[in-house]
């Protein structure tokens, strides 16, 4: 959407009286982005809402999510916010910028160096699964150490995991289960 971006900034500009700084003029771009809002309206409808509405908290009719609550007093509305904000506080704080899904897509492996990668590995590199054994298999390109802890997308920090062991790998754990292409063995395992 480059072709918007000076549009977009002097507008923004000159609604705000003049002069805003790079935060506000960043939120404001991420207001006009499509592609983001898309892609939070389809993960929003994939994982809160049905998780929520199955415990009752929400109720979703066609595009309307609805709390499951009498009114709330306002100490109540409050307290509830306070605690939802702590959450996302908390959870920031251990496992940092990442839980925004969108911060990786901004930055993702070169296509010619994910190939590189699958070549190199073949297989997951914990558990040895691979597509030409099994075809239910997906082969994902991991980061030993995690963009959010300054992970390059250089192929000696990528390694080839399968779907099933990606997800039992949290962002934490930095462990690289096989040996990683500059030929030193770091074979330390969970
Ligand atoms: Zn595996």
């Amino acid at each position: 959407m480059s072709h918007v971006y000076q549009p977009l900034l002097i507008s923004f500009l000159v609604e705000s009286g003049g002069a805003a700084t790079i935060r506000q003029l960043a939120q404001e771009f991420a207001l006009a982005d499509e592609a983001s809002v898309l892609h939070y309206e389809k993960r929003i409808k994939e994982m809160p809402v049905p998780v929520l509405a199955k415990r009752g908290v929400v109720s979703k009719r066609a595009e309307l999510i609805e709390l499951q609550v009498e009114k709330l007093t306002y100490v109540q509305s409050s307290q509830i916010r306070a605690a939802c904000e702590k959450r996302i506080a908390d959870f920031l704080q251990s496992r940092g910028v990442e839980i925004w899904s969108g911060l990786l897509e901004m930055d993702p492996v070169p296509s010619t160096v994910r190939y590189d990668v699958l070549k190199r590995d073949r297989k997951c590199v914990l558990c040895g699964a691979a597509p030409e054994i099994d075809s239910d298999v997906r082969l994902h390109v991991d980061h030993i150490v995690p963009r959010s802890k300054g992970g390059s997308n250089e192929m000696s920090n990528l390694q080839v995991l399968c779907s099933e062991c990606n997800l039992g790998k949290s962002n934490r754990d930095d462990t690289a289960f096989g040996e990683i292409d500059d030929g030193k063995a770091n074979a330390e395992t969970v």
